[in-house]
């Protein structure tokens, strides 16, 4: 377990785990208004398809209940209602639900104002998240883990609140698996995404922290043995981009 005065890296700085909470908050505080627009910016929309691919895997259902830790916007909260509303259509059955949840209400009101899904939002840090045991079929977490300052709690307390039978799935950046995609990305992700922050979000500090948290995040294979260590099974990665972007997924048994 963290303590509040442990060193924790944010970014490229090592801090306190206490400062590096109030400064994570500070940044999606800054960012939360234009957000979305730099994902799409950023990403060239990349990122809607990884998220697109992330529901299509978890195959929501009618009925089911979806927490989405660090839910920001709710991108992954919006795409899991209207999926499982696909198949509610031809099969019928209950409407699914979906939580989302985040640390920062700024993220949450930029996400709220735009709402049609009638998703549910509530303010919760997904170390101790606000929900009982066993009481989602489904819990995700999207480019959120890497902002978490004691990260090992996080996925013990999302496996907490995970029915036994239900699944999980991280999307979270990556490491790139090839050399040169690896250097092409690096020049890009240094070079452009903190202007384009600069002059988007009037933030280039908050981009900035963004890249170097990015390289900071354990890759592929030592995510995958945390996820282990917090109790998920069947745990599966999918690249994307060349690893840009992974997908792990696992099972509550
Ligand atoms: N999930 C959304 C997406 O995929 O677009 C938002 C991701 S955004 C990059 C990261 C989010 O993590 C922010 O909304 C931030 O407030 C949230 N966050 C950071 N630390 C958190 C924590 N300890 N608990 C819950 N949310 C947290």
């Amino acid at each position: 377990m963290v303590n509040p005065e442990d060193t924790v890296s944010f970014g490229f700085e090592q801090v306190s785990a206490r400062e590096k909470a109030a400064r994570v908050r500070g940044v999606f505080r800054s960012v939360a208004a234009r957000y979305d627009l730099m994902n799409d910016l950023m990403s060239a929309g990349v990122h809607r398809v990884w998220k697109a691919n992330l529901i299509a895997k978890l195959n929501p259902q009618p009925g089911e209940r979806l927490i989405d830790c660090a839910g920001g916007t709710g991108d992954i909260s919006r795409a899991f209602v209207a999926a499982a509303q696909k198949v509610r259509a031809r099969r019928g059955g209950p409407p699914a639900s979906a939580i989302v949840s985040d640390i920062n209400e700024a993220m949450l009101q930029a996400g709220r104002a735009r709402d049609d899904a009638g998703l549910m939002w509530t303010v919760g840090d997904a170390q101790s998240l606000p929900f009982p045991d066993a009481s989602a079929d489904v819990v995700t977490i999207s480019f959120g883990i890497r902002n978490v300052t004691d990260i090992p709690r996080a996925l013990k307390d999302m496996r907490r609140v995970l029915r036994p039978g239900g699944r999980f799935a991280c999307l979270e950046f990556s490491k790139p698996t090839n050399g040169a995609l690896e250097v092409a990305y690096d020049a890009f992700s240094f070079n452009v995404i903190p202007p384009l922050g600069g002059v988007i979000a009037n933030d280039r500090a908050s981009y900035q922290y963004l890249v170097e948290s990015i390289r900071r995040f354990p890759d592929q294979s030592k995510f995958k043995a945390m996820l282990e260590t917090a109790g998920f099974s069947r745990v599966t990665v999918t690249n994307y981009t060349g690893g840009i972007a992974a997908l792990h997924m696992g099972w509550a048994v």
